[in-house]
């Protein structure tokens, strides 16, 4: 089943009793449902854009009740059932019990309906905000499984200076999509839609592969150092059975070095520390270092804090970019720094965008720096050719 299909007018999209395999959200055009009742046909209406067809068979499993046929040239994304599944078993139970009992209702009511009796036209009206915003959800939904499967999902390399070493030596690496008619979509908003449903597993898998090869390709290049690539983890992912042993097989499976892979999670989002404390400890034992991502944003919960065994703090860039407001705000930043150093980690300071910050920084010993000042997430093309890394020499020339 294609997740994207295109009909001309008359094209047929699916016939009345065949099995319900999937959902589908008109994108563009429209489609008329036609029933076949005895000898009559009944049209239970035409179904246009930002619309659903074929949800309620899907959900109950029944066959579909009408003939779709598209009445002008139309566009559709397929909805799978466990799009719907996860939703309604992850959400709330009395929602759940009363979607049930619709359902069931409807199949009593459906029985007494005899074979010839004229149904009203669906009233298909979607005026209602919420509703809208759902389909708005559910259409990107579809839209990423379809962006996962043609590769439109982009990975960038964001360039981190280590201020020892006095050059770049890591990158992190940060998704993009392209979604054509749209433009790109922030990953602060599909990352959070793929999180709500289990797509972050493959997404994350993706990001992973690409990360792999890349570093293989770098460490054929035969260079003195070869850089680091960190990739993000949702807590949803790090916790997924089986996660942490299959990192630990893929870069093992690649030869890489002990450290050219690291792992970022965000601080904020670990709920659960006992399960993410031991999934630290596995890729750790097997020289794949985390970092502590955002610090300083979420509840912070300093109890559970000593019982990680990270080896880098990622200060949130909101630090970096109040640090001159006042001295208060630079003694946080010189806390923040002080116990990271204190608990044996290094500090990465996100949002360098100034050189006086990046030099308030050098004093304050802290030993890596990302940024705009840096540079921003570079294709994969600039990481290969070094040029990503030259941030220096680009600075001296502007100068
Ligand atoms: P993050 O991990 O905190 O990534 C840093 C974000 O800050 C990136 O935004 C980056 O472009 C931006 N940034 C970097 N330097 C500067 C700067 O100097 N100034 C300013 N104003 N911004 C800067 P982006 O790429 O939009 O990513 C947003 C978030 O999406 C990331 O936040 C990360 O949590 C998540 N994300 C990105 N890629 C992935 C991924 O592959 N998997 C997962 N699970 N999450 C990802
Ligand atoms: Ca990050
Ligand atoms: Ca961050």
């Amino acid at each position: 089943m294609g997740i994207r299909r295109e009909l001309f007018a008359g094209e047929v999209l699916y016939r009345q009793g065949e099995p319900s395999d999937c959902a589908w959200l008109v994108e563009q055009g429209a489609v008329e449902l036609v029933a076949q009742q005895g000898r009559r046909r009944v049209s239970q209406g035409v179904l246009g854009a930002g619309e659903l067809i074929g949800e309620l068979g899907l959900l109950e499993g029944a066959p579909r009740s009408a003939t779709a046929t598209a009445c002008e040239d139309t566009v559709l994304l397929a909805v799978d059932l466990a799009q719907f599944r996860e939703r309604l078993e992850g959400g709330d139970p009395i929602v759940r019990t009363l979607v049930d009992s619709m359902l069931r209702r409807m199949r009593a009511l459906a029985a007494y309906v005899p074979e010839d009796a004229v149904l009203p036209a669906e009233d298909v009206a979607m005026d209602d905000p919420g509703e809208r915003s759902g389909v708005g959800r559910i259409r990107l939904e579809s839209q990423l499984r379809h962006a996962l499967e043609s590769g439109e999902l982009e990975v960038r390399y964001q360039p981190i200076h280590d201020l020892q070493a006095g050059a770049v030596r890591s990158f992190e690496a940060l998704v993009r999509w392209q979604l054509p008619g749209r433009g790109p979509v922030s990953p602060a908003e599909f990352i959070q839609l793929a999180e709500e449903t289990s797509l972050i597993v493959p997404v994350g898998e993706y990001v992973l592969d690409r990360v792999i090869q890349v570093l293989t390709a770098l460490r054929d290049q035969g260079l003195e150092a070869l850089p680091s690539i960190a990739v993000n983890l949702s807590a949803k992912q790090l916790v997924e059975p089986g996660m942490a042993r299959q990192i630990v097989q893929r870069v093992q499976r690649a030869g890489l070095p002990q450290g050219a892979l690291k792992l970022e999670v965000t601080e904020s989002r670990m709920l659960d520390y006992a399960p993410v404390a031991a999934v630290m400890k596995h890729c750790r034992d097997h020289g794949i270092p985390f970092a502590l991502d955002d610090f300083g944003t979420g509840y912070s919960n300093l109890t559970h804090l000593h019982k990680l065994d990270f080896e880098y703090v990622k200060v949130d860039q909101a630090f970096c970019r109040h640090m001159f407001d006042g001295p208060r705000a630079m003694a946080i930043v010189e806390a923040i720094v002080d116990m990271a150093h204190r608990i044996g980690a290094q500090v990465i300071m996100e949002g360098v965008e100034t050189h006086d910050q990046l030099g308030r920084l050098d004093e304050l010993g802290v030993r890596h720096a990302q940024g705009y000042l840096i540079g921003q997430a570079a294709p994969v093309e600039q990481v290969l050719s070094g040029e990503a890394m030259r941030w220096r020499e680009r600075a001296a020339a502007t100068a």
